[in-house]
C-alpha cells in the first residue's frame, strides 16, 4: 500500500512527503515541476513528472504502487494572478481535483486528503474562524478551492470516498534541520520577503497597513510551520484509516502576531536591522484572521511542535540563507 501525493515537489507537499517517508510510509508523487523541484524530494520516492488531471497518468500510478489514499496539493496558489485569470484557477484547481477524483473513484481509492485554504472564508464575521463560518471567497483561488470542496462532499455522498480538508492558514517556516524550504520564485508571503530583506537579498520591506483597528495597526495572521502542517496530513491520514468520517478542519493554531511582530521576530533572529517603509494598505487584505481549532483538536491526534514565532522566523531564515549560498555557489 502507498500514499499518492499530487503536487509534492512543491512547498507544503515536499514537506508533507518527508514526513511521509520518516513515518515509514510508502509514498510516490505526480507533480508536473510548473512550480515544485524534483530535488524537494527525498531519495527513493518515484517522481511521474505529469498532470494530476491525467486520469490515464493516475490510474497507472494507482495500479502500479497499490495506492490506498490521495493526498492532493497540486494546484495554483497566486490570489492576484487567480484575479487576472480565474478560468486557468478554476481548471488547475477545480477541473484538475475532478479528473483526480474520477480516477480515485474508479481505482477504489477510498481515503483522500485535500489541501483547503482559510481564503474559503473572505472576511470573517468573527474571530476565531469556525468551520461553520459562512463561506464568501473573495478571490478565483478561494472560489476554486470552496468549489472543490463542495465536489468533494457530493463525491463522498454518492461513492463512498472519505476525506479530510483541510482549510490552511499562513504557511511559513521551513524543515527545522533546513533540507528544503519555500523556493517558489516571486513568492510573496511575508515572512518569504521578511527573511529576503534579512538576508540582504531587498533593500528594504514593506509593511501594507499600520492603520487597522489592531493593537499595533497592522494586520494579524495565523502563522503555521510548515512541518506542523505536514504532520497535520499524516494524522489526517491515519484518522481516515481508523475509519473517520468525512470531516473539514482549519489547520492554524488558533492564535495571532501582527505583520509588525512578524518582522521583529526575523530581525532578533537574524540579528541584524533592515529597512521597513510604512506603507498603505494592500487591496483586498482581512485585517485578523485566526483559525478556531477546536474541531482539529478534538478530530486528530496532532499535537503541533513548532508554534514559537520564534521558530517559524530561525528555521525560515536558516533556510534562505541556505538557497542564497546555493544560488551564489551556482
Ligand atoms: N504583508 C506585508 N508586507 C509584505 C507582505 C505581506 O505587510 O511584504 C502583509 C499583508 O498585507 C498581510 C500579511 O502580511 O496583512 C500576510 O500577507 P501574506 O501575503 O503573507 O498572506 P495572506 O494572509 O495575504 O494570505
Amino acid at each position: 500500500m502507498s500514499v499518492l501525493v499530487t503536487g509534492g515537489a512543491g512547498y507544503i507537499g515536499s514537506h508533507t512527503v518527508l514526513a511521509l517517508v520518516e513515518a515509514g510510509i510508502r509514498t510516490v508523487v505526480i507533480d508536473n515541476l510548473s512550480t515544485g523541484f524534483s530535488t524537494a524530494l527525498p531519495e527513493g520516492v518515484p517522481l511521474f513528472i505529469g498532470d494530476a488531471a491525467d486520469e490515464n497518468l493516475v490510474e497507472g500510478v494507482i495500479a502500479a504502487h497499490d495506492v490506498s489514499a490521495i493526498i492532493h496539493f497540486a494546484g495554483s496558489v497566486v490570489v492576484p494572478e487567480s484575479m487576472r485569470d480565474p478560468l486557468a484557477y478554476y481548471r488547475n484547481n477545480t477541473m484538475t481535483t475532478r479528473n483526480l477524483l474520477n480516477a480515485a473513484v474508479k481505482c477504489n481509492v477510498k481515503n483522500f486528503i485535500f489541501s483547503s485554504t482559510a481564503a474559503v472564508y473572505g472576511n470573517p464575521d468573527q474571530i476565531p474562524v469556525p468551520e461553520i463560518a459562512p463561506t464568501r471567497p473573495l478571490s478565483p483561488y478561494g472560489s476554486s478551492k470552496l468549489m472543490t470542496e463542495i465536489m468533494l462532499h457530493d463525491v463522498a455522498t454518492a461513492y463512498g470516498l472519505n476525506y479530510v480538508v483541510l482549510r490552511y492558514f499562513n504557511v511559513a517556516g521551513a524543515d527545522p534541520q533546513a533540507r528544503i524550504g519555500l523556493q517558489t520564485v516571486g513568492a510573496t508571503h511575508l515572512l518569504k520577503i521578511a527573511v529576503e530583506a534579512a538576508t540582504g537579498q531587498r533593500a528594504k520591506m514593506e509593511v501594507f497597513g499600520t492603520d487597522y483597528p489592531t493593537p499595533d495597526g497592522s494586520c494579524i495572521r495565523d502563522f503555521i510551520h510548515v512541518t506542523d502542517l505536514a504532520q497535520a496530513h499524516l494524522a489526517a491520514l491515519a484518522y481516515l484509516d481508523q475509519g473517520g468520517d468525512s470531516v473539514t478542519l482549519n489547520c492554524g493554531y488558533g492564535r495571532g502576531y501582527s505583520v509588525l511582530e512578524t518582522i521583529e521576530a526575523v530581525r532578533r533572529v537574524c540579528g541584524r536591522q533592515f529597512a521597513v517603509q510604512m506603507s498603505p494598505r494592500r487591496n483586498g487584505d482581512i485585517m485578523t484572521m485566526i483559525a478556531d481549532t477546536a474541531r482539529i483538536g478534538r478530530t486528530l491526534d496532532w499535537t503541533p511542535r513548532y508554534a514559537e514565532l520564534e521558530t517559524i522566523a530561525a528555521h525560515a531564515l536558516a533556510w534562505e540563507e541556505k538557497l542564497l549560498q546555493a544560488r551564489e555557489a551556482a
